[in-house]
């Protein structure tokens, strides 16, 4: 029940939640590699956790581009000798009603969270079904992976597809001792979400404070935020847990803005 001196993987990590997964997950002595679009932002964050070169590693990678994805893991496997986790954690989010949802938009989002989530497990698992030494695959979901919203279309069917995708690389993990696992988090004030405020406003003709309190608070059993270090700790857990026995689960981490 360890990370200790495990490669994790973990997308979309300059900033936000994947930025204070990286960080958990080096504390508890995993070796890091910061995959974020931008190999500058991906190093400042390694810099900005005061990591050595053992410690982490930035690289850049386009989660929806499969070459990138396959040079970047290879990569990181290279260096830090393999690969043990993945957290496929990179996404973005774009609001509008369904009528007036620009098909661009809709297919740029699914290719991140879906394309992205399939390529890097794909990546990840080739290595660590070479290696025999097992490993874990974590998929960032959301509450809206189990619910819906308003504005949402894409979001809320890239993240109940996660769902899916994680349940069959389960089963065909599982003779390889990969495990494959989603944590659901509810709203957290990351650069994701605050862009979301006004643009939510606008679109539903209410103040930004309602956004906060009627919309993305309103269902929580205390009206608060879930933090990236709730996030983080949960995608730990996943990280660490030693059998078969968790896989193909999900974990929603939201205030109970969504109960099972
Ligand atoms: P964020 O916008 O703060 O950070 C996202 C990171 O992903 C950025 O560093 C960005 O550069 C990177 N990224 C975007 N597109 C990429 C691509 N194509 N390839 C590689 N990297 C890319 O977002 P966040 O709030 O930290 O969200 C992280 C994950 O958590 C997302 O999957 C999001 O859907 C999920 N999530 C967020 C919330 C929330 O309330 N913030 C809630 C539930 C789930």
């Amino acid at each position: 029940m360890t990370v200790q001196d495990k490669v994790a993987v973990v997308t979309g990590a300059a900033r936000g939640i994947g930025k204070e997964i990286a960080r958990t997950l080096m504390h508890a002595g995993a070796k890091v590699v910061i995959a974020d679009l931008n190999i500058a932002d991906a190093e400042a964050c390694a810099a900005e956790l005061d990591a050595t070169d053992t410690q982490a590693m930035g690289v850049a990678m386009d989660v929806a581009d499969e070459a990138q994805v396959d040079t970047g893991i290879a990569t990181a496997a290279e260096k830090f000798g393999g690969i043990d986790i993945l957290v496929s954690n990179a996404g973005i989010q774009t609001v509008a009603p369904m009528e007036d949802f620009d098909f661009a938009a809709w297919k740029k989002l699914l290719a991140i969270h879906l394309d992205g989530a399939f390529l890097t497990s794909r990546a990840a698992l080739r290595h660590m079904f070479k290696q025999g030494r097992g490993g874990s695959i974590i998929l960032m979901g959301s509450v809206h992976s189990k619910e819906a919203s308003v504005l949402k279309a894409p979001y809320v069917t890239a993240k109940h597809g996660l769902i899916g995708l994680a349940k069959v690389i389960a089963k065909e993990g599982a003779a390889h001792k990969v495990r494959a696992n989603v944590v659901c988090p509810g709203f957290v004030r990351t650069p994701l979400v605050d862009k979301q405020i006004p643009e939510q406003a606008k679109a539903l003709g209410i103040s930004e404070d309602d956004v906060i309190k009627n919309v993305m608070l309103k269902h929580t059993v205390d009206g608060e935020f879930t933090t990236v270090e709730d996030v983080a700790q949960a995608v730990l857990f996943f990280a660490s847990f030693g059998s078969n026995a968790l896989t193909g689960q999900s974990l929603v981490v939201s205030h109970g803005w969504y109960m099972q």
